[in-house]
Parts: C-alpha cells; sequence; structure tokens
C-alpha cells in the first residue's frame, strides 16, 4: 500500500482530528501547489460539474499492518445523484471518503472521476474537486467570515454572503451584534453544534466543488437540528454529486441509492424501498431505528 499523506502520520494526528481538519489541509495544499492551466481556464469548472461521476471499480485497501479495511468495493455514482453509505461504526466509510480524497491509495482496483483514474490527476486537482463537511468541524479562533472564507481564500464579500445564505446561516449571523465580523472563539465554542456544521456547510459551498461529501455531518446533533441541517443539504446537494455517510437512516431516504457496508464490503445496494422489500440487514436496521423514536 502506498500512503500518500506521510505528515500526517508523521505528526501523528489523531483520527477525529484529521478529518475536521481537512479543509486546512486542502488549504495548504493549494498554497503550495502550482496551478495548472486547465483549472484557470474560464470553462472548466462547469464542465467538472456536469462530469463528476464517481466509480469505485473492484477497490481493496488496507491500513498498514492491518487486514483489508476495504474489499472489493464496486460501485458508481452518477453526476448530481446523491449516494448514501449507512453500516455499522468500522465498517469502512470513512475510509472510502479518505480514499476518494487520495490521503491514501487503493491496494488494488481503481477509483475513476470524471472517468478518468484519480491517479491520473495532481493531488491538487482532485482535491478541488470535493468538499467534506466531516462530523467535527475544526473552526478557527477567528471571525464566522474568516470561517467561511476559509474554503477558497480567493472568494469576494459578495461569495461568502451566497455561500451563508445557502448554509441557511444568515438569519443567526444577522441577529449577531458584529454580524459577519463575529469571533466564534476557541475551536468555535462560542457557537451552536447546529451553527458550527452550518459554517462548515458555508465553507464548503464556497469552495464550489463538484463533489460534495458529507460524513456524519450531523451526527452529533440533536434530532430537531439534524432534521434543519438535512433539509439545508439537500437543497445545497442540488447540482451536486453526492456521498452521504449517515448513521440515522431517517436523514438518507430520498438517496438514488443507498449502500448498506459491512466489514468493507457491500451487503446489500438499492434505494430506501428496494431495500425495505429486500428485508435484509438495512430493514433490519431501519426497523430498530424506528423502535427507538417510537
Ligand atoms: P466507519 O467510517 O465505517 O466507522 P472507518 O472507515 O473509519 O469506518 O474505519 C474502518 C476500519 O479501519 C476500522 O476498523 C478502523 O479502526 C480502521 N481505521 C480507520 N482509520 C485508520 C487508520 N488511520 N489507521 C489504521 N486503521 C484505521
Ligand atoms: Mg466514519
Amino acid at each position: 500500500m502506498m500512503q500518500i499523506f506521510i505528515p500526517l502520520n508523521f505528526l501523528g494526528f489523531v483520527y477525529r482530528e484529521i478529518k475536521g481538519s481537512l479543509t486546512n489541509i486542502e488549504n495548504m495544499f493549494k498554497l503550495l501547489a502550482i496551478k495548472s492551466k486547465t483549472f484557470e481556464d474560464g470553462n472548466a469548472k462547469n464542465l467538472e460539474l456536469i462530469n463528476a461521476c464517481i466509480e469505485f471499480k473492484n477497490v481493496s485497501f488496507s491500513y498498514q499492518n492491518k487486514k483489508n479495511t476495504i474489499k472489493g468495493l464496486t460501485f458508481n455514482i452518477e453526476a448530481g445523484k446523491k449516494i448514501a453509505i449507512v453500516g455499522p461504526s468500522g465498517a469502512g466509510k470513512s475510509t472510502i471518503t479518505k480514499l476518494l480524497y487520495r490521503f491514501y491509495d487503493a491496494s488494488s482496483g481503481d477509483i475513476l472521476i470524471s472517468h478518468k483514474s484519480i491517479k491520473s490527476y495532481s493531488l491538487d486537482s482532485v482535491r478541488k474537486l470535493i468538499a467534506i463537511v466531516p462530523q467535527d468541524t475544526v473552526l478557527f479562533n477567528n471571525s464566522i467570515l474568516e470561517n467561511v472564507r476559509y474554503g477558497r481564500l480567493s472568494a469576494t464579500d459578495k461569495e461568502v454572503n451566497k455561500a451563508i445564505a445557502d448554509a441557511q446561516l444568515s438569519d443567526f449571523v444577522n441577529s449577531l451584534p458584529d454580524k459577519l465580523n463575529t469571533q466564534v472563539g476557541e475551536r468555535g465554542l462560542k457557537l451552536s453544534g447546529g451553527e458550527k456544521q452550518r459554517v462548515a456547510i458555508a465553507r464548503s459551498l464556497l469552495k464550489n466543488t463538484p463533489i460534495l461529501i458529507f460524513d456524519e455531518a450531523t451526527s452529533s446533533l440533536d434530532s430537531h437540528n439534524e432534521a434543519a441541517i438535512m433539509e439545508t443539504l439537500k437543497q445545497v446537494a442540488t447540482g451536486h454529486t453526492s456521498l452521504v455517510i449517515a448513521h440515522r437512516l431517517s436523514t438518507i431516504i430520498d438517496a438514488d441509492e443507498i449502500l448498506y457496508m459491512e466489514k468493507g464490503k457491500i451487503k446489500e445496494q438499492g434505494t430506501h424501498q428496494d431495500l425495505l422489500v429486500k428485508n435484509g440487514f438495512y430493514a433490519d436496521l431501519w426497523r430498530k431505528q424506528s423502535d427507538v423514536v417510537r
């Protein structure tokens, strides 16, 4: 297995930190990278937006000294569609996002974006296609404005404001005496969990990528806040190819396709209705979660 991102291991960040810091790392790459001409071409972005389909072809992967975490995964996400991945903790769901983002390379098989192997793109250009909203977003002890602008440092105030509006954060921001200049505090502690996640969504939208990933982005919220954020996500995902990893199934029933994973393998796939009819793992989990609600 080839590890692409050695400095991360070297620094010994815990995994949660890595997930939370994705955006910072992206920006670090952005600052270091030499921009390719294709990406500066005026039409490039639109083309990518239309064509960002994703294909996993028989992908296997193991972390160092571990047995296979991902075992022969094959699935497609058509451009503009929303795929959900569900399954028990440790199934390999987040690993899929890390492979797509090229924190690691697959041990075998291939991952394609727009029908081309992600290995044929520069790291920087792959990462420009993908925005990730993780479970715990790292906010900097700075203003809301700067925290959102972190998604794309070159963005204008107008673009930042649009991202904030799309993340449905405008009412909250306008209710604050200092508006966008409000300081979020150390690690964003002055904001509620839901407000922090909306800042994270705004940051990701500002990045303006064809692919959006939500990795348990609402898992730490109560069910009321979760439902509100999922509604926002539904709206912002329009026109994006999106991958939603969710704990609570009620949040992903509208997905175009749901993959149920266990131990690194896809056990079932289909729409919510398909999987209920199938009456297997997914239906079982659905019943268990419905019991909790009742
Ligand atoms: P999920 O997101 O479905 O909960 P993950 O993809 O995070 O699962 O993890 C899949 C498996 O890989 C788990 O057994 C987990 O402990 C292991 N794992 C995750 N990250 C690492 C890592 N950086 N190094 C070694 N093992 C890891
Ligand atoms: Mg995970």
